[in-house]
């Protein structure tokens, strides 16, 4: 296909919810995914589950979400930079996308299958983002949708503010279109070694990437060169605490370490140094990835003893484990009579909580971070140990969109063939922080509009 009327870019969420869009208002479409067919999909992989307004109960989800509510979560992550006519779009197209979804045979799972946490806020795949991702695909490939994989959009050039060329890179060669217009669903750059050195310095060296290695940037750069307007801060990511020993790439969501709160974490010098109960739940796994960035060689280490670690939710790796703190310590390569130090210490901080039925009441006394919460004493061997890294989930430079997610030049105008969706565009809903499920909203909602939109501008 020389000459498309649609050019997608990408191959996740945001992809296949654009391609379907555009081609089911009659435009052709030809999809370029970078990765392969076995990997494609992007980081919609791993994911799990969206957020929807929406304003009954459903069998996916009870109770309802509110635009007001949805508004509110937003603010609270990201400020008032989140109150945007982008978000309200987000928001008002959230309500009834799992009807859209589900007629391109996206398969939720029911609440009442009682395998998953009842969630108000959002509904999630059942199967998870690969069902949801074989599903699209195969909608795609029958409405007529023509996929190649292995091709990566490197470049693309403007004439007169109007989409002219777009270079692909394939198997070693190089190919040019003339596509009538192009949809950018290409994510963000997190797995750009380069990218993240230029702004983390050598402390990227430390960080794993959760996602896919094929989020290099590059259309994002490219689009820079071309005349777009980039938004965000291209030195913030989204951090989670990963297991050390996880892939440098795509080790996905089970590579998480969750059980801070029922241990302590130290850093190379066996030390404490920060409140282990101080985080809720909902914050717990960003505020660690932004901690262990700022470590000494980007690891520190969870430390349980055999009663936490029974206690503790299951992980991907088995702990390190040694009879002694000191013997632990030196089995990670930290200071071991240090370690015994920092325990010891803990424990004698260790006090009962004032009202005995508060089981997570329990807090330290006189200890330097203290724990304020859940500080139970940590003193029957063997004793365990997680290490820990920041793991990449996705960095906040985009570019930015317009109401009808035209992608915006630098001049002010906004380019009539030139679109963008998915995390591409997230600084323009949330330039800082993140709610969950908020990726595959994104993804979907902007996927639709922007293909709706290129199908109105080429067919008229
Ligand atoms: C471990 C993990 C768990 C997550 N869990 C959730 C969750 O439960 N819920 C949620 O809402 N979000 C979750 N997210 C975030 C979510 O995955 C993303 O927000 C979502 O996938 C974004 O969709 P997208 O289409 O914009 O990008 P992606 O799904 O990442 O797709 C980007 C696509 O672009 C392709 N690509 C990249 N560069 C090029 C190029 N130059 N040319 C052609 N193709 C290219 C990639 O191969 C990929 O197919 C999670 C992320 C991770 C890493």
């Amino acid at each position: 296909m020389e000459r498309p009327d649609v050019l997608i870019a990408g191959g996740g969420t945001a992809a296949l919810c654009a391609a379907l869009a555009a081609r089911r208002r009659g435009a052709s479409v030809l999809l370029l995914e970078a990765a392969p067919r076995a990997l494609r999909g992007g980081n919609t992989r791993h994911s799990r589950n969206l957020r929807l307004m929406h304003l009954a109960p459903t069998a996916y989800s009870p109770g309802v979400y509110s635009a007001e509510e949805f508004r509110a979560d937003l603010e609270r992550a990201s400020g008032e930079a989140a109150r945007s006519a982008l978000s309200e779009r987000l928001i008002v197209g959230s309500n009834g996308l799992d009807d859209w979804l589900r007629d391109q045979g996206v398969v939720f799972q029911p609440t009442a299958s009682g395998l998953l946490p009842e969630s108000r806020k959002t509904l999630f795949l059942l199967g998870g983002g690969k069902a949801m991702l074989n599903a699209l695909y195969r909608a795609a490939e029958h409405a007529g949708v023509v996929i190649r994989y292995g091709h990566r959009v490197s470049a693309l050039q403007l004439k007169a503010r109007r989409l002219h060329a777009v270079r692909i890179q394939a198997a070693g060669q190089r190919l040019t279109l003339h596509p009538r217009a192009l949809i950018a669903c290409t994510g963000g750059a997190q797995a750009n070694r380069r990218w993240l050195r230029q702004h983390w310095g050598a402390a990227a060296a430390g960080f794993l990437n959760r996602g896919t290695p094929e989020a290099d940037g590059r259309l994002l750069a490219a689009l820079r060169h071309a005349g777009a307007q980039l938004i965000g801060d291209p030195g913030a990511a989204y951090l989670v605490a990963v297991d050390a020993r996880s892939p440098r790439d795509d080790g996905g969501i089970a590579t998480r370490i969750r059980a801070m709160p029922a241990g302590i974490v130290v850093d190379a010098s066996g030390r404490r140094f920060h409140d282990e109960g101080a985080d809720s739940a909902s914050t717990r796994y960003a505020a660690w990835g932004q901690r262990l960035a700022a470590c000494p060689g980007q690891i520190a280490w969870l430390i349980l003893d055999d009663s936490a670690q029974r206690a503790a939710p299951p992980a991907l790796y088995p702990p390190l484990s040694a009879p002694t703190p000191e013997a632990l310590g030196t089995q990670l390569g930290i200071n071991g009579a240090q370690l015994a130090a920092t325990l010891a210490h803990y424990n004698a901080a260790v006090r009962p909580p004032a009202d005995a039925s508060d089981a997570q009441g329990w807090h330290t006394e006189g200890l330097e971070p203290p724990k304020s919460r859940q500080a139970r004493a940590l003193d029957t061997p063997p004793y365990h140990a997680w290490p820990m890294r920041p793991g990449l989930t996705f960095t906040y430079q985009g570019v930015a969109v317009d109401e009808h997610a035209r992608v915006r030049l630098r001049d002010g105008s906004s380019a009539p063939d030139l679109f963008a969706a998915g995390m591409i565009l997230l600084p323009n809903i949330l330039p800082r922080g993140y709610v969950s499920g908020l990726g595959l909203t994104i993804g979907a909602v902007f996927g639709r509009l922007a293909g709706e939109e290129a199908a109105r501008h080429v067919l008229g």
